[in-house]
């Protein structure tokens, strides 16, 4: 009889639930799409109610729609949308606040004032991450500061904080378990990943009581059993979602690489058991901790990918489907000097500036619509070297594969392109849902399915290689044209 895993993503724009058999083959998936409300100037909030009820409607279709009982699923993984913070009251249950979604900048001004003190460099050597609204931290603090009674009721342990992991745990478990996992707790700003343990002194400055956070866990192990789908499933294994795709990527030896390109682009790189921070801005974070052992990754955030060129069809109105992409870039011999910096909502790493905006350099009267949508996947592979070389320069050396996945690496130009402008081999997996593979390797590690990294390692498999072809003499002068263009963008700043 057949044994699934379930592997639950909840993602910043859907939630979904796969059913992997123990193979480690996808047989079957169900979505719902996740509302985004923008309350406020650079607000964004998500109501953790919706995000509750649709995980447990994915679930629940999912089983149904392969006619699957819930006691032939030997374990559930979850991976999540990371950052994004909510908090609850341990009795009730009820949510304090709408979920504050990674991307909401309302604390940006709590992080000017925490850097204008002169912290930022603690809370990099501590936790590996640089002082943005991004990250949780700040978010916990205007939570408690902003919904009346909040703060009294924090500091009498009345409250519980969590991702949104957290969060679905304590729901699928009854408010048994209220619990993270290692990579999720490295993303809050308050948990110092070299001793592994929240850290006093910087929940200090965010003014977060320590009674408000969950037991940090392995990535794999017991989290708990849920009773919600029909008969008791033990919960296995948990993962930020960037995470999830680095170990559905099977990256286990120090100076992997694997790149996800959806709406934004986030390039993780296994660096082992020595935390480092980065010299080149880049983040350092918890890669994964397994039977006790931790292992890094350094990691370089991108805003915008696959936006671009959802910009260019809808904003622009050039394209109808981002799968044209491809027959318009080759249609023109070269990018005809044209560039895109797609800074939409400023620039990530290696930048890091909030100030930025999109520009497209270039332009002649020779122009065309096939240009743009050319300097729109041509600046995926110029981004992608931009971290490539601060990763190499932090690790000392040159990268050897990228392993590539997410919804823009259909496209086989860019996929090609990324090689050619990086001057390294690019790796594309036969199974592209690699978040929801990691979520589903973890849960399976913990009931015994997949007997250890070295045994996922070995089941990973590509599906096409592409290799350099393009000579140096050709990369170099449209290397330094992007660098260019950027050099424009930050000075308009
Ligand atoms: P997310 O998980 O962030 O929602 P996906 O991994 O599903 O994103 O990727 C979707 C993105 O990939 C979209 O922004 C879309 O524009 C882009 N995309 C999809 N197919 C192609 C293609 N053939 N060429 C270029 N971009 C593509």
């Amino acid at each position: 009889m057949t044994r699934y895993i379930m592997a639950i993503d909840q993602g910043t724009t859907s939630t979904r639930a796969i059913l992997f058999d123990e193979a480690g083959k996808i047989r079957g998936i169900s979505q719902k799409e996740l509302p985004l409300f923008y309350p406020d100037n650079g607000w964004v909030e998500q109501n953790p109610e919706d995000i509750w009820e649709d995980t447990l409607y994915v679930c629940r279709a999912v089983l149904n729609q392969l006619s699957v009982n819930a006691i032939d699923v030997a374990a559930i993984g979850i991976t999540n949308q990371r950052e994004t913070t909510v908090v609850w009251d341990r009795e009730t249950g009820e949510v304090l606040y709408n979920a504050i979604v990674w991307q909401d900048r309302r604390t940006a001004g709590i992080c000017d004032a925490l850097r204008a003190a002169g912290h930022e460099d603690l809370f990099t050597q501590k936790t590996g991450l640089l002082l943005d609204a991004y990250f949780s931290g700040t978010k916990v603090q205007w939570i408690l500061d902003n919904v009346e009674g909040a703060r009294e009721k924090a500091e009498a342990g009345k409250l519980a904080f969590g991702t949104i992991d957290c969060f679905l745990l304590w729901r699928l478990t009854g408010g048994r378990v209220h619990a993270t996992d290692i990579t999720n707790a490295s993303r809050t700003l308050m948990y110092n990943i070299v001793t592994q343990d929240w850290d006093d002194e910087l929940l200090a400055l965010l003014r977060v009581p320590r009674r408000l956070l969950p037991e940090v866990r392995d990535n794999s192990g017991d989290f708990g059993r849920t009773d919600m789908l029909g008969a008791p499933i033990a919960i296995g294994g948990m993962a930020g979602d960037q995470q999830a795709a680095l170990i559905g990527q099977a990256c286990f030896k120090p100076g992997m690489v694997k790149s996800t390109y959806g709406t934004g682009c986030f390039a993780l790189m296994n660096i082992g058991s020595e935390f480092r921070p980065s010299k080149n801005r880049l983040l350092t974070t918890v890669a994964y901790r397994l039977g006790g052992d931790v292992c890094y990754a350094l990691e370089g955030s991108i805003f915008v990918a696959g936006a671009a060129i959802q910009w260019l069809r809808d904003g622009l109105g050039i394209l109808k489907s981002a799968g044209e992409t491809e027959a318009m870039a080759t249609s023109v011999e070269n990018n005809g000097g044209v560039y895109m910096v797609p800074a939409f909502t400023g620039l990530g790493a290696p930048y890091w500036n909030p100030h930025a905006r999109a520009a497209i350099t270039g332009l002649t009267r020779g122009a065309s619509a096939a240009h743009l949508v050319r300097a729109g996947l041509e600046a995926q592979a110029y981004q992608t070297e931009d971290l490539m070389r601060a990763m190499a320069e932090d690790a000392g050396k040159k990268l050897t594969e990228i392993r590539v996945d997410g919804g823009m690496v259909k496209n086989n130009w860019v996929c090609q392109f990324i090689a050619d402008i990086t001057a390294t081999p690019v790796l594309r997996p036969a199974i592209i849902e690699t978040t929801a593979l990691g979520a589903a390797y973890l849960a399976g590690l913990h009931a015994g399915i997949f007997k250890s990294v070295d045994d996922i390692a070995a089941r990973w498999q590509h599906e096409r290689t592409f290799d350099v072809q393009m000579p140096a003499d050709a990369r170099a002068p449209l290397y330094a044209g992007w660098q260019k263009a950027v050099g424009q963008v930050l000075a308009g700043t």
